[in-house]
């Protein structure tokens, strides 16, 4: 399998460059060359079997040219000790929770495939830095996706003050080749002096860096894994032989738009909901045919306060580029922090049940469709978000403990190192480590 550039389809990449470059020459998404198809059979009995044995069979489709099957399965073996499960709640709501992996949020699926990937694709006299700059969840799902990755390192940027205490501790107990470092100044000026760095290309030759942000390719393509073990979940839960409603907490658009691969690898699938916050970039486009990017605000579900979604050209590429192909596909839908507030508090009125205010956006979007039978996305385990959960709910309705995965991070000794806003200084860090 060759992959190619969003932006040009004449040049192709093998999957080695298209893992350490990250973003394309020319500034477009990777995409892969042809799109495989899935036997659905093959998709129940091996969901059936263990969501790693399905897993390895998409992943395999992707990469058998590449790797020897049996490497492939050791690889997804190693990234998933954990897996999806559907919670139903009545004959219509259901949820497929994504956040059963060791850092509590669904990054962990693409995070942790990309590390050991990236563990069997590296040559192994040539040491991968991995440089990520974070406010908070990419950092810690990336941290534990490279940990322990032999020939990798990662260097954590963190906006010193800006992250919760539970996601420092992620970051920062981990120890051995993860690298986390607290920057004097906000999450942009992490992100200036990650891309000052990325902008000297020979220097990043040089000493082997490259990025796992979340465009990158190995992150990207797992993540369309889990749609076929939610379809067969929901399909044996239910009983229901039409294809689901699907509706995707969305920020950055990588989970919908693999999504919309999974639909063109012959995932059964009624329709997406773009299910947004206030930032709604992409439900607006939608509406309108117009995509109108801008700065993003600031909301209560805040890894989807995202203004220009890099991931919305991927979306564009699986449709061809035509409105009505993805209008046939796609319906929009965003929330304002008062109704998720407000849903929070439902949910947990009418089921018990805790979700953060990321799933609770995905449990509005599918309510907004009465007639719709399906299931939404729960990106995140409501402990990472506790202090949105206070505001919305009674004391008594809150646990007292973490999970104790959780609470084990928060008892460990935080290692870092500091620095001011300061490119220079990091490369001289990059050079030392
Ligand atoms: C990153 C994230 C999202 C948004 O996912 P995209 O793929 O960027 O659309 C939603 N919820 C949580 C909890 C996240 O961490």
């Amino acid at each position: 399998m060759k992959y190619i550039s969003t932006r040009s389809p004449h040049r192709s990449f093998t999957l080695r460059e298209a893992a350490r470059l990250g973003l394309a020459p020319d500034g477009g998404l990777f995409m892969p060359e042809r799109i495989p198809q899935v036997s659905l059979d093959t998709v129940q009995t091996l969901a059936a079997e263990s969501y790693n044995a399905l897993a390895a069979y998409l992943a395999d489709l992707f990469f058998g040219d590449d790797l020897p099957s049996a490497q492939i399965e050791q690889a997804v073996a190693q990234a998933y000790d954990f897996a999806p499960r559907l919670a139903s709640f009545d004959e219509r709501l259901h949820t497929l929770e994504l956040f059963h992996g060791p850092t509590f949020a669904f990054k962990d699926f693409g995070a942790r495939f990309m590390g050991s990937m990236l563990g069997l694709l590296n040559d192994s006299d040539r040491e991968l830095i991995i440089l990520t700059a974070t406010s908070g969840d990419t950092g810690s799902a990336v941290a534990g996706g490279f940990h322990d990755v032999p020939g990798t390192k990662v260097v954590l940027l963190y906006p010193s003050g800006r992250v919760s205490p539970l996601q420092e501790s992620q970051m920062t107990t981990l120890g051995g080749n993860v690298h986390p470092l607290k920057i004097d100044g906000s999450f942009d000026d992490c992100q200036r002096m990650a891309k000052t760095v990325f902008a000297d290309t020979d220097f990043c030759r040089r000493h082997g860096i490259t990025s796992a942000n979340s465009i990158n390719l190995l992150r990207w393509l797992p993540q369309s894994f889990y749609y076929f073990y939610g379809w067969y979940l929901w399909s044996r839960a239910t009983g229901r032989a039409e294809p689901p409603t699907i509706a995707v907490p969305s920020g950055n658009y990588g989970n919908l738009s693999a999504g919309m691969l999974a639909a063109r690898m012959g995932l059964p699938v009624k329709r997406f909901i773009a299910a947004s916050n206030a930032n709604d970039v992409v439900p607006e486009f939608l509406r309108t045919r117009e995509y109108r990017p801008r700065p993003s605000i600031r909301t209560l579900a805040n890894a989807m306060d995202v203004g220009d979604p890099s991931n919305f050209e991927r979306m564009m590429a699986l449709c061809g580029a035509e409105f009505d192909r993805l209008w046939a596909q796609v319906r929009g839908f965003s929330a304002s922090d008062y109704r998720i507030r407000k849903a929070i508090a439902e949910i947990y009125d009418r089921f018990g049940y805790l979700s953060d205010p990321h799933s609770a956006v995905g449990y509005l979007a599918m309510k907004s469709r009465p007639a719709a039978h399906g299931f939404w996305l729960s990106t995140a385990h409501e402990a990472k978000f506790r202090e949105v959960l206070q505001e919305a709910l009674p004391a008594e309705a809150i646990p007292h403990a973490l999970p104790p995965a959780l609470e084990e991070h928060m008892r460990l000794p935080r290692v870092f190192d500091t620095m001011g806003p300061d490119a220079d200084q990091l490369k001289a860090f990059l050079q030392g480590i």
